[in-house]
C-alpha cells in the first residue's frame, strides 16, 4: 500500500483517515465519480455526509494532490494526479481509460489558429470498449 500520509503532507495536507481513505479509494479504483466514492467512504465512516466529502474532494483539487476528469455529458469522475493524460470512455459500459497521446502538434495547430496560449492538452475520447464491442 502507499504510503499516502507523506504523499498528503507534501501537498500541504493533513493526513486526517477521510483523506487517506479518499486516497487509498482513488488508488485501488482508479477514476471515480463522487457518488461512487461516497459509497465507498460510508463503509468506514458511517455518519460521515455527501458534504464531507465534496470539502475534502475541493481542497485535495486545491492542493492538486487529485485532479477532476470532466466528462462530456457525464458526471465528473475524480483520480490521483499523475501525469498529463487523455481519456477514453465506453459510452455503453462507462468504463474509462487512461491514454497517453502525443497532443503537441495539435495544440501548436490549435494555438496558431486561435492565437491562444495552450497551457494544458488533454482529451476524451468515447467508443466502444472490447467487451461490449463483443455484446
Ligand atoms: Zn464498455
Ligand atoms: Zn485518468
Amino acid at each position: 500500500m502507499n504510503n499516502y500520509t507523506d504523499i498528503l503532507r507534501q501537498h500541504h495536507l493533513k493526513a486526517t483517515p477521510q483523506r487517506l481513505e479518499i486516497a487509498n479509494a482513488l488508488g485501488c479504483n482508479g477514476h471515480m465519480t463522487i457518488e461512487k466514492l461516497y459509497e465507498v467512504m460510508l463503509k468506514k465512516f458511517n455518519s460521515i455526509s455527501l458534504a464531507t466529502i465534496y470539502k475534502n474532494i475541493n481542497l485535495m483539487i486545491e492542493n492538486a494532490f487529485i485532479q477532476e476528469v470532466k466528462i462530456p455529458n457525464e458526471k465528473s469522475v475524480y483520480e490521483l494526479t499523475k501525469e498529463m493524460h487523455s481519456h477514453i470512455v465506453c459510452r455503453q459500459c462507462n468504463e474509462i481509460h487512461d491514454i497517453t497521446l502525443d497532443l503537441s502538434q495539435t495544440a501548436q495547430l490549435a494555438s496558431q489558429t486561435s492565437h491562444f496560449k495552450i497551457d494544458k492538452a488533454d482529451l476524451v475520447l468515447s467508443g466502444l470498449c472490447q467487451k461490449c464491442q463483443q455484446i
